[in-house]
């Protein structure tokens, strides 16, 4: 097949104990899924079904990488998530049977323009310029699940300058992993190399340059971003 230019490279994310790299086909992203972190949003947590929103693949950043300071806003927030790399196919899949789907987990870091969200989000907008920007997707190195379990009392920890600024166990979420799969498969048929981040439990926080961002999940591999000047 011969293009009018080149096409972009294959985005993917290195797996543990394999020499292979996992391609990227989508990024999902679940919104409000933890109650405490959905209070400081400003809302009552209910257990409404989960909603998802997108961000585009090229908007994947790797661990250690440098993120400049985003165009558009004044509130550039951090978001600790669990993030899930889809390994099999489905459409409509059970709860019961949505994990065999998984190949593995990853630590996340959804960055958001906060200030643009809350405007978008007051006129009744889509959220797609608070969230699908440019290097706005931080995901390490994925840990297959065959290797490594998680537990609800698996903790999720995010640091600033190496202040504490979120830390929760995943029992918290209100969607479970599982669920999450079904309730997307059910809009969407999910392929290998999706990838879905899961929420972010309280603590949510402004970034600024010259600071150090590092997500920690109990088991999996660590995420460190540095935020650079605004270019
Ligand atoms: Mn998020």
């Amino acid at each position: 097949m011969d293009y009018l230019f080149d096409p972009l490279p294959i985005q993917s994310v290195a797996v543990e104990g394999e020499s292979h790299r996992f391609p990227l086909r989508r990024i999902f992203c679940v919104g409000r899924n933890y109650a405490d972190h959905i209070r400081e949003m400003g809302f009552q947590p209910e257990r409404e079904p989960p909603f998802f929103f997108t961000k585009p693949i090229d908007a994947l950043v790797q661990d250690g990488e440098t993120v400049a300071y985003p165009p558009l806003t004044e509130n550039f927030h951090h978001e600790a998530e669990l993030v899930v790399a889809i390994g099999k196919p489905g459409a409509d899949i059970p709860v019961e049977r949505a994990l065999d789907h998984v190949y593995g987990y990853a630590v996340g870091n959804d960055l958001t323009r906060r200030d643009v969200q809350f405007a978008l989000r007051d006129r009744g907008r889509p959220w797609d310029w608070s969230k699908a920007f440019d290097r706005s997707a931080v995901v390490g190195t994925i840990t297959p699940s065959q290797r490594r379990a998680l537990s609800g009392e698996t903790r999720i920890h995010l640091s600033v300058n190496d202040e504490v600024r979120q830390d929760a166990t995943l029992k918290t979420m209100i969607w479970s992993v599982a669920e999450i799969i079904a309730a997307l498969s059910n809009s969407v048929t999910i392929r290998p190399g999706d990838l879905v981040f899961t929420g972010t439990p309280a603590g949510v926080g402004p970034l600024t340059p010259g600071d150090i961002c590092t997500v920690s999940i109990d088991g999996l591999h660590p995420i460190t971003t540095v935020i650079g000047p605004r270019e």
